[in-house]
């Protein structure tokens, strides 16, 4: 992997280019193919070795997407599109790694992308309405547009626990997994956490290791992946109609996470709502939707996150489904969510995760019952005095998410006015694209707009499609500086605020809502109105001008 660094190891000193871009995920990479293509020049500033962003970090064991394939990819090249072969319904991290590292080569990326720099700094300048950027290897450079396509989910969180640089033992985080392959045999393992990547992570870890302790705060709901490999048969009807799922996506009320099965669903079409519905015909219907497994399952019926009695009939298919399937009770009990409503905290998706406790070199601690008191050197001791003796740590504990990445960097806008200080009492964005005070400072799924509760593929080809199109007007037309006005970000924020209140969504306690990190402002921060919706008014701006933006010479 270092090899990648080595090949581009000249410092920026000074350079000036159109666009300046940090983050090499799939966002960023679509920014500089796009920019390219509009001939303009374009610097990228990414902290890992190599392309890929998520796929890059995150290689714990049983990392995978939880989105379909088929729908979790670029749609801005059919030639892509079609001669890129999934193997699976649900890709593994390496195989999407594989697919980030083709379309790099594919479009020869990488000469634009500068690896192993972090950057630090982003202050603008609004004399010369220039953006000056600098990184931890001393790397500065300046243009007129900086896009910041840092990832929602790219800074790990740091657990807060007594004694946790005391372990001897190895230690591991889920995201910021080793290159080499880890082995378990044999080995007493304690994951803490039990979100998405570990829910994902414990099946496979459980079959390796000698012994596993899961260490469990809130436990999430999780479906049945039902994965498998891809039928070429299904694979092409799906190509050959890629153009309509494409639509689907991008245009669906939802997530844009996809309608990848036949349609009509085969658990049956999904209900508005469950009121006047008998019980059979509701558990007949959800039953369906588990069999086929995966995330839609919470579209199943369609008021799920909106009204308080549907999702408990939803929870309670699925708590009882934990305990059907998990043989000690104490440890179903433990395993049912009941603090927040399904769907409210990301939902998860698995591969037998309920069936690993039922092995015998498996054991779930209940954090809420039983705290721990430290990590010592060869284990963790837990508050009632008992001790786990372990030789391997894995930490799948989570992200600041959405404002992690960007409040890292010292982010300065017109006037020296700071990021941080903007944000102090959560995120205001106009649209999640733009922000008052901060002119030419682009964000990719900023928060305010769909992001996380979508499908990301389809947002993010989004938010690259605005910010290209946005760049490539204000050139046509002579402007130098674009900035949302203060009162379209203020309606957009309690916009944003009294969608999410119309919903569940705030009840989760979630990382949606900072939930998760100590101090974090409790906000809301995507926007819950669906991705086809967010598209209609995001292209209505642009159609009345750019409206809510302000230009300038
Ligand atoms: C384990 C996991 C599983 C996921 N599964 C799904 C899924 O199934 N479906 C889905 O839709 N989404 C999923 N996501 C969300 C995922 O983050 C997005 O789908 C997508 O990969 C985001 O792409 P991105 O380019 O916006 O950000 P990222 O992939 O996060 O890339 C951002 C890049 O910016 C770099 N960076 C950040 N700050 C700096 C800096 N200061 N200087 C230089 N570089 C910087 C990072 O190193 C990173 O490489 C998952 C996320 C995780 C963590």
């Amino acid at each position: 992997m270092s090899n990648t660094a080595e090949k581009y190891p000249q410092r920026d000193e000074g350079k000036r280019f159109d666009v300046i871009v940090v983050g090499a995920g799939f966002a960023g990479m679509y920014l500089l193919h796009r920019l390219r293509g509009m001939g303009l020049t374009t610097r990228l500033y990414e902290a890992g070795h190599s392309v890929g962003g998520t796929w890059y970090w995150n290689r714990y064991p049983g990392a995978r997407c939880d989105a379909e394939s088929l729908a979790y990819s670029y749609s801005f090249s059919s030639e892509l599109e079609t001669e890129w072969n999934w193997s699976e319904r649900y890709a593994t991290q390496p195989e999407i790694l594989r697919y980030a590292e083709h379309v790099a080569d594919k479009f020869d990326l990488k000469r634009d992308i500068r690896f192993e720099r972090r950057v630090t700094r982003a202050h603008y300048d609004d004399r010369s309405s220039t953006w000056t950027v600098e990184t931890d290897r001393g790397d500065r450079a300046t243009a007129p547009f900086c896009v910041m396509a840092t990832g929602c989910l790219s800074v790990p969180q740091e657990p807060q626990i007594a004694g946790l640089k005391e372990f001897a033992g190895n230690l591991y985080w889920a995201s910021r997994w080793p290159h080499q392959p880890v082995s378990f045999a044999g080995q007493r393992v304690g994951v803490i956490g039990t979100g998405s990547s570990a829910i994902q992570a414990i099946p496979v870890i459980a079959e390796q290791a000698g012994h596993l302790t899961v260490f469990q705060r809130t436990p999430n709901f999780s479906v049945p992946a039902c994965n498998a490999p891809l039928d070429p048969a299904f694979v092409d009807a799906f190509k050959a109609n890629y153009p309509a799922h494409r639509r689907n996506h991008r245009l669906g009320m939802g997530a844009g996470f996809g309608d990848l099965q036949i349609e009509p669903h085969p658990g049956g079409p999904a209900l508005e709502t469950a009121a006047g519905k008998s019980q059979t015909e509701i558990r007949a219907l959800l039953e369906g939707y588990w069999r086929i497994g995966g995330a839609n399952f919470i579209g199943a019926i369609a008021d799920t996150m909106l009204n308080p009695d549907t999702n408990r009939i939803v929870a309670d298919f699925v708590r009882d489904k934990i305990r059907a399937v998990v043989k000690d009770p104490a440890t179903a009990d433990a395993l049912c969510p009941t603090s927040h409503p399904i769907g409210t905290k990301r939902i998860c998706v698995d591969s037998a995760y309920y069936e690993t406790y039922n092995r015998a070199n498996v054991k779930l601690v209940n954090l809420r019952a039983d705290p721990i008191d430290r990590v010592m050197h060869n284990g963790i001791r837990m508050k009632d005095g008992s001790f786990h003796e372990l030789d391997t740590l894995v930490l799948a504990t989570g992200f600041d998410a959405m404002t992690g990445a960007l409040l890292r960097i010292d982010v300065r806008g017109s006037n020296g006015a700071s990021l941080a200080q903007k944000w102090a009492a959560g995120p205001r964005t106009y649209l999640g694209i733009g922000m008052v005070g901060f002119p030419n400072l682009f964000m990719i799924t900023g928060p305010g707009s769909p992001s996380v509760l979508s499908n990301m593929l389809v947002s993010i080809e989004q938010h690259v499609d605005w910010t290209v199109d946005c760049v490539e007007y204000m050139r046509k037309h002579g402007h130098r500086r674009i900035e949302p006005v203060p009162a379209a970000e203020d309606q957009w924020v309690d916009h944003v605020n009294e969608v999410a209140n119309g919903t569940l969504f705030p009840q989760g306690g979630s990382w949606y809502l900072g939930a998760n990190i100590p101090g974090k402002p409790r906000v809301f921060m995507p926007y819950a109105a669906g991705v086809g919706v967010y598209r209609e008014i995001c292209d209505r701006v642009v159609a009345n001008g750019y409206e809510g933006f302000s230009f300038g010479a």
